[in-house]
C-alpha cells in the first residue's frame, strides 16, 4: 500500500510550510495549493486521500472548493477538514453543511492536526456503505436498537420520545462527526412538527437528563452543533 495522500489548500506561507513539514515528518506523502482553483483542480485531478482545506482563500474561498468537491464525482467522497480562523464560525456551519468533515480553528499544534486527521481517516475507513439503518448500535454503554425503537443505558431500559430517539441515533450513528443544528433538523423527522434549531437544543437538553451519566456522550461543539463522543 502506498503513501497515505494528503492535499493541503492553504494561502499563507508559514501555515503551509508549518504542515506541510509535520505531515512529511508523518510518514504521509503531500501535495500543496494556494489558491482555491488550484486547490480544486489538484483535488479533481489527484484523488487525494484527505483534503485540509483554509477557508480564507483568494479567489474561490474554502466553502465554494468545499461545495464544488462534493458536487464532483471524483472528489465527492474525498475526506475534507477545514482550517478555520476565529471569526469564521459561520463559514464553519456552512462547510460541514456542504459536506465537509471536520475542522481544526487556528491556531492549531501538530499533534491536534496530526490526530484529527487519523480519526477522520479512520472514520472514513469504518464508514460501511452497505451499512443497513436498522443495525443496533453499541458505542460507549448504550446499546440503540434502531429497528425497535430500543435504547439501553448501561444496562438499563431509557424511555425516549420519537425525536429524541432519531436524535440519539443519528448521533450515535457516527461517533466523531460533528453535526449541525440543521443538518440534524433535515436528519430528524418530527411527527407531524416542523423540527426547529431551537428545538433541537431543548431536545438535546431532554435527551441528555434522561440518559442520566451516559448524556455526557452528547457534546456540544460551541457555535456550531452537537456531536457524539468518540469511543478511544
Ligand atoms: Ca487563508
Amino acid at each position: 500500500m502506498g503513501k497515505v495522500r494528503i492535499l493541503i489548500i492553504e494561502d499563507e506561507d508559514d501555515i503551509l510550510d508549518l504542515i506541510h513539514f509535520n505531515l512529511v515528518k508523518a510518514g504521509y506523502r503531500v501535495e500543496c495549493a494556494s489558491t482555491g482553483e488550484e486547490g480544486y483542480a489538484m483535488a479533481r485531478d489527484t484523488n487525494p486521500d484527505l483534503v485540509l482545506l483554509d477557508l480564507m482563500l483568494p479567489g474561490m474561498d474554502g466553502t465554494e472548493v468545499c461545495q464544488r468537491m462534493r458536487r464532483s464525482p471524483n472528489t465527492e467522497k474525498v475526506p475534507i477538514i477545514m482550517l478555520t480562523a476565529k471569526g469564521e464560525e459561520h463559514d464553519v456551519i456552512k462547510g460541514l453543511e456542504l459536506g465537509a468533515d471536520d475542522y481544526i480553528p487556528k491556531p492549531f499544534s501538530p499533534q491536534v492536526l496530526l490526530a484529527r486527521i487519523q480519526a477522520v481517516l479512520r472514520r472514513q475507513a469504518k464508514t460501511d456503505p452497505d451499512s443497513s439503518q436498522n443495525q443496533p448500535i453499541r458505542v460507549h454503554d448504550l446499546y440503540i436498537h434502531p429497528g425497535r425503537n430500543k435504547v439501553e443505558a448501561a444496562g438499563e431500559n431509557v424511555e425516549l420520545t420519537y425525536t429524541e430517539f432519531q436524535l440519539l441515533r443519528l448521533l450515535a450513528g457516527r461517533p466523531g462527526w460533528v453535526f449541525t443544528r440543521s443538518q440534524i433538523v433535515d436528519a430528524i423527522h418530527g411527527e407531524g412538527y416542523a423540527v426547529t434549531d431551537r428545538a433541537v437544543d431543548v431536545q438535546v437538553v431532554g435527551l441528555r437528563r434522561k440518559l442520566g451519566e451516559s448524556g455526557k456522550y452528547i457534546e456540544t461543539v460551541r457555535g456550531v452543533g452537537y456531536r457524539f463522543h468518540e469511543q478511544e
